[in-house]
Formats: structure tokens, sequence, C-alpha cells
């Protein structure tokens, strides 16, 4: 099962556990194209989320400025040693970094 069937699956059983009634042929007609709209919607995304990690990535790739000091070019935190970088919350190099160290654990 690919992870569209899996998440269509879950949001059918969400979206059927919202509902509390019998359905006839025409609302699983319904629900049918609810569902392969869903799948469109989700490929759509799926897409468009792989092509910002791509962008994201490339940023991220040059983000230090060397000098004297390594510096980033995002918040401008600077230290001798790359790693010693103590970059600011919202530096999108920080948050990238987060995410995909978020992305890793689930
Ligand atoms: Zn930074």
């Amino acid at each position: 099962m690919s992870d569209i069937d899996r998440i269509t699956k879950a949001l059918l059983l969400a979206y059927i556990g919202d509902i509390d009634c019998t359905l006839t042929n025409s609302d699983c007609n319904e629900l049918t194209k609810y569902i392969t709209g869903l799948k469109y919607e989700n490929i759509r995304l799926q897409s468009e989320l792989k092509a910002a990690n791509e962008d994201a990535e490339r940023l991220t790739k040059y983000h230090i400025i060397r000098g004297a000091a390594n510096e980033c070019r995002y918040c401008h935190k600077y230290e001798i040693g790359l790693d010693d970088i103590i970059h600011d919350p919202d530096c999108p190099y920080q948050l990238h970094v987060e995410r995909i160290a978020k992305e890793a654990q689930s």
C-alpha cells in the first residue's frame, strides 16, 4: 500500500467517522469523487512539498559566508567554528534543520 493510499484510507475513515447515516448509491458516488479529489490533491501537495524541500536544501547548502569567522547569511550569527554557530530561532537554516530532524524521527 502506497503512502498516498494509506493517507486516503485514513482520510476516508476519518470522514466516515464524522457522518452518522446510511450511505445511498448516490452518497457512495459522491464519496468516491471526494476521495479521488483528495488523492489528486495529495499528489499535488506532495509534489509541491518535494519542490519546496529541494529549494530549502539548496538554499541551506550555502548558508555560510566564509571569512575570518563563519557567518550565517540568513541570521548573521557567526563563530570561528562552523558547528559553534547558534542560529536565531527563526533563522531559515535553523528551521530547515529542525524540520529535517523532526521528519527523521517520524
Ligand atoms: Zn542562521
